[in-house]
């Protein structure tokens, strides 16, 4: 049950006037219809579809289609870092209890890693039984090659850190490097402690970061929502530019690997519905009422992190989830928990070892589980990175870099679905942890408090 008065805070209400005039356009519909009529103009000019022009002057008209999803995407990419700082901030300093902070961190961290490793379990299982890399052509590999596709390899590389390394990296001691990098992990560590800290010191001084962090977030989502304005257009653009470079066959020919990453998807989906029936005791089909509209939004904006706080809303308002609870844990979901974009690692690995005909011993699938665990935690929330960061864990298996090439094609429909995925098992961690965890002593009403106190 909310806490929260009957009178919303400033904030409170700038927020929600921001998502609810997207939610109230049927933004998603218009998304849905640009990113349909986007493979129909791909296909249309596509060399080896109808090729109404001549391949040069095709390939530069799609550098102009992609235009407004490059704008898009540099957005939400511009804001993403200050939302989700100011975002956990101020989630984890308004609830104002150490107690009840402990209590989540303590059922929180398990939560997210056993439902992480159930995916990346899941997707295991069915790229072992389906066996998708068997119904790939090996001709089609040493073409994309040469492709125009081949530039879209992605550039970045995580570090190839040993597992001691890897913890000792979790501590930012360089915050504006961990923010140059993306390293989600490094910022969520800091923004915590930020916010733990921010608890401790009298209130007299802290009054002004806190109210720092509001306006970072108000502004941050301002912009999103001029992002999510010309959503439908990026849409129509990045498919249209994706189906002229890679082609039909290209689609074509990894339909079986991707349909193994979508059938995964939905068993992770029957896993949500299942802990929402018998974990957090509560009614499926109202459950997914509630969150239709948030996760029609997460399939076409393919952003954890725009969408994280249209699923804030969702959580409070129709959920009626404890806004202590939702505060804390969707930020921290949206960022660190993606069983979505693990399950999809894991499978791609898999699929591209059995293309390029890699053995992996029983070992190495182990460490591909705790690497793809890792992976997705530092997955920034953002449209296609879990396909660069998927190039990491290829290089530690072998795989050539071209393998890549392959994904890249269906990769904008998988990741759709997978961030899908990722928002409803934020809002089921959050549905989770509202039944095991009382609200705190001194509830967020002190930030209305707070807000009474500015404008007095
Ligand atoms: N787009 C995904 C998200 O924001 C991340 C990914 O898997 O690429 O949740």
């Amino acid at each position: 049950m909310t806490t929260a008065n009957d009178q919303p805070s400033a904030r409170e209400e700038s927020l929600s006037e921001s998502t609810q005039d997207i939610m109230d356009q049927k933004l998603w519909l218009k998304i849905l219809i640009g990113m349909g009529l986007g493979v129909i103009c791909g296909l249309i000019l596509s060399p080896e579809g109808l090729a109404l022009f001549d391949e040069g002057f095709t390939l530069a008209l799609s550098e102009w289609l992609a235009l407004p999803g490059v704008i898009f995407m540099g957005l939400i990419k511009m804001v993403i870092i200050p939302l989700i700082i100011c975002s956990i901030i101020l989630g984890i300093s308004q609830s104002g209890d150490m107690g009840f902070l402990k209590n989540v961190g303590l059922r929180l961290v398990p939560y997210f890693l056993i439902t992480t490793a159930i995916a990346i379990s899941i997707g295991l299982i069915l790229v072992y039984t389906i066996q998708p890399g068997q119904y790939i052509d090996q001709s089609l590999i040493s073409s994309l090659s040469n492709s125009q596709a081949a530039q879209s390899i992605p550039a970045i590389r995580f570090d190839d850190l040993s597992i001691p390394q890897r913890i000792a990296n979790i501590i930012p001691s360089n915050p504006l490097k961990a923010q140059l990098e993306y390293d989600m992990l490094q910022i969520v560590v800091a923004s915590i402690l930020l916010g733990i800290a921010l608890i401790t010191i009298p209130k007299a001084n802290s009054h002004f970061f806190s109210e720092l962090c509001i306006t970072g977030q108000m502004l941050s989502m301002k912009i999103i929502s001029w992002a999510m304005a010309m959503a439908p257009y990026a849409v129509f653009g990045i498919l249209a530019d994706i189906t002229i470079k890679t082609g039909l066959d290209a689609l074509l020919s990894v339909t079986v690997y991707a349909f193994t990453v979508l059938f995964g998807l939905l068993c992770m989906m029957a896993v949500y519905l299942t802990i929402i029936k018998v974990v957090a005791r509560g009614s499926i089909l109202d459950f997914l009422k509630s969150i239709k509209e948030v996760q029609l939004l997460a399939f076409s904006t393919s952003s954890s992190a725009a969408t994280m706080p249209f699923s804030i809303e969702a959580a409070e308002k129709k959920l009626k989830l404890k806004p202590e609870i939702s505060r804390i844990v969707i930020p921290l979901g949206a960022t660190i928990n993606m069983d979505g974009t693990a399950m999809y690692q894991a499978i791609a690995a898999i699929f591209l070892c059995q293309v390029f005909g890699i053995d992996l011993t029983t070992t190495a699938v182990i460490t591909l589980l705790l690497t793809t665990i890792g992976a997705s935690i530092g997955t920034p929330a953002t449209p296609g990175v879990g396909l660069i960061v998927l190039a990491t864990i290829l290089t530690s298996l072998g795989v050539p870099d071209q393998g890549v090439l392959l994904l890249i094609g269906v990769d904008r429909i998988l990741d759709m679905c997978r961030t899908t995925i990722n928002v409803t098992g934020d809002l089921t961690a959050a549905s989770v942890m509202d039944r095991w965890i009382k609200a705190p002593a001194k509830s967020l009403n002190s930030d209305q408090n707070q807000d009474a106190a500015i404008s007095r």
